[in-house]
């Protein structure tokens, strides 16, 4: 089994979806300890992103991410925008050329595009940040022996790593202002990278 150009859309579409559905648990996430705008920077950057993928057809799963990448960063003001978009720049070009990813093609490109969160960024484990949902979902991958259970084990790694934000005082971004007070809210950003890995296992795992 592996990936193709159409399941990185399809995974895509999907992201989008959630981020639609989600926007309104985002927001309240980032109202506690940032500004609000989570939910509806990445609802908008997503639907920006469906449109450039529709508009154009993508010669392969690299390139249709490196087009959500610069939708992103070209439409998302915040934080998370640009940061998710180096994400998906980073994977994109670890990808370009690749007609059928495996898991070990997946797994390297998720650790390319953290490298290019953190360069970014620079966060590492335990500042509450997207990159706590990323290091578990990504070393469950690296742990996996075939696809499918690389991409289940990812989203079960991304859904914890989320959870564990919560009594973590923030140390990077807006909710680090907070000092303290940032504690006891789980981060919105690890929470928009938990659907990421969630539309990843729906879309898909077991998909042959
Ligand atoms: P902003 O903070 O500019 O309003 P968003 O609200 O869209 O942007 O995104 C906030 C999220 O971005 C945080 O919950 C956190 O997960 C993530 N984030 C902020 N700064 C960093 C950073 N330096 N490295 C990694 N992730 C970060
Ligand atoms: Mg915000």
């Amino acid at each position: 089994m592996s990936i193709t150009r159409d399941g990185v859309v399809d995974w895509m579409r999907r992201f989008a979806g959630e981020m639609d559905e989600h926007r309104q648990e985002l927001v309240r996430l980032d109202t506690a300890i940032g500004d609000g705008d989570h939910g509806t920077n990445m609802d908008r950057g997503m639907k920006k992103a469906l449109e450039k993928l529709d508009a154009a057809d993508q010669a392969d799963a690299g390139a249709a991410l490196k087009t959500v990448a610069m939708a992103l960063i070209s439409s998302v003001g915040g934080a998370a925008g640009p940061l998710y978009g180096t994400l998906f720049l980073q994977m994109g070009t670890a990808l370009s050329g690749e007609d059928e990813i495996d898991l070990a093609a997946w797994t390297a490109a998720w650790q390319k595009g953290l490298e290019g969160v953190q360069a970014r960024g620079k966060a590492v484990r335990e500042d509450k940040t997207m990159v706590d949902a990323l290091i578990p979902a990504i070393e469950a991958m690296e742990s996996a022996s075939d696809l499918d259970e690389g991409l289940r084990a990812a989203a079960k790694g991304a859904e914890e790593g989320m959870r564990a934000t919560t009594p973590l005082v923030a140390r990077k971004g807006r909710a680090s202002y907070l000092g303290e007070r940032s504690k006891d809210h789980q981060d919105p950003g690890a929470t928009s990278t938990y659907y990421l890995f969630k539309s990843a296992e729906e879309a898909l795992a077991g998909s042959g």
